[in-house]
C-alpha cells in the first residue's frame, strides 16, 4: 500500500470512529464495527462504482475510492455508522426486508446527518441532496403517518428492533392507533407499502 492510500485510510478510520461514537450515543445501541477500513476500486460493467461504502458482513467498513473525493463522503459514513448499530441486520434477514434496513438507515442519515457531522467537527459545507432509497423512504413515511409517530420514535424504534421483526412491529404500532382494527386488516391496509419494502 502506498503512503497516500495509507494516509487516506487512516483519516477515514479516525473520522468513522468519531461518527460511530455519536451514532451510538444517539441510538443507545452498540456498533458491530471492528475498527477496520478497506478501500476498493470495484466497478460495474458500466464503469460506475458498485457502491459508495458498505459494511462488510465481517463488520469492517469498505469505502470505494470514488467516494472519498465526493462532497457526500461524510454523510455516507453516517449512513454506514447507522448500519453498524442496526439490530439484527444480518445477511439472511436482509433478503425480503431490504427497505426496512436501507430505508430506516437512510431516513436517520437525512434527519440527523448534518447535526452528527457538526458534532464530529466535519461540517458538510457542500450538502448535496441524497436520492438513494427514495422509494423505501416514501413507503416508510406512508406507514409512519398511519402510526402517527414522530420521526425518531418511529425510525430509532425500528433501528432498535431486530430487522426480521420490523415488518410485524409497524403493523402492531399502526394497530395501537385504532383498537377496532385487527392486525390482519391493518396488514391488508399497509400491504402496498409493506411490499415496497421487500
Ligand atoms: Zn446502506
Amino acid at each position: 500500500m502506498d503512503r497516500q492510500t495509507a494516509h487516506i485510510l487512516e483519516t477515514i478510520q479516525n473520522e468513522f470512529a468519531v461518527i460511530v461514537q455519536i451514532v451510538e450515543s444517539l441510538s443507545g445501541l452498540s456498533s458491530r464495527w471492528n475498527g477496520a477500513v478497506l478501500l476498493t476500486d470495484e466497478v460495474l460493467i458500466s464503469g460506475r462504482p458498485c457502491f459508495r461504502a458498505r459494511k462488510d458482513w465481517s463488520c469492517g467498513l469498505t469505502v470505494h475510492v470514488a467516494t472519498i473525493v465526493q462532497p457526500q463522503m461524510h454523510l455516507t459514513l453516517v449512513h454506514e455508522a447507522f448500519h453498524s448499530v442496526s439490530v439484527g441486520a444480518r445477511r439472511q434477514q436482509l433478503e425480503g426486508n431490504r427497505g426496512f434496513e436501507e430505508g430506516v438507515v437512510e431516513s436517520l442519515t437525512r434527519f440527523h446527518g448534518l447535526d452528527i457531522l457538526g458534532d464530529a467537527g466535519y461540517p458538510n459545507r457542500k450538502s448535496q441532496a441524497r436520492e438513494q432509497f427514495d422509494d423505501f423512504l416514501e413507503a416508510l413515511e406512508s406507514i409512519r403517518r398511519v402510526c402517527r409517530a414522530d420521526h425518531d420514535t418511529f425510525y430509532l424504534g425500528l433501528l432498535r428492533t431486530p430487522l426480521a421483526e420490523r415488518r410485524y412491529t409497524v403493523v402492531k404500532w399502526a394497530c395501537q392507533t385504532d383498537p377496532h382494527v385487527s392486525e390482519s386488516r391493518m396488514t391488508a391496509r399497509l400491504s402496498l407499502a409493506l411490499r415496497r419494502l421487500s
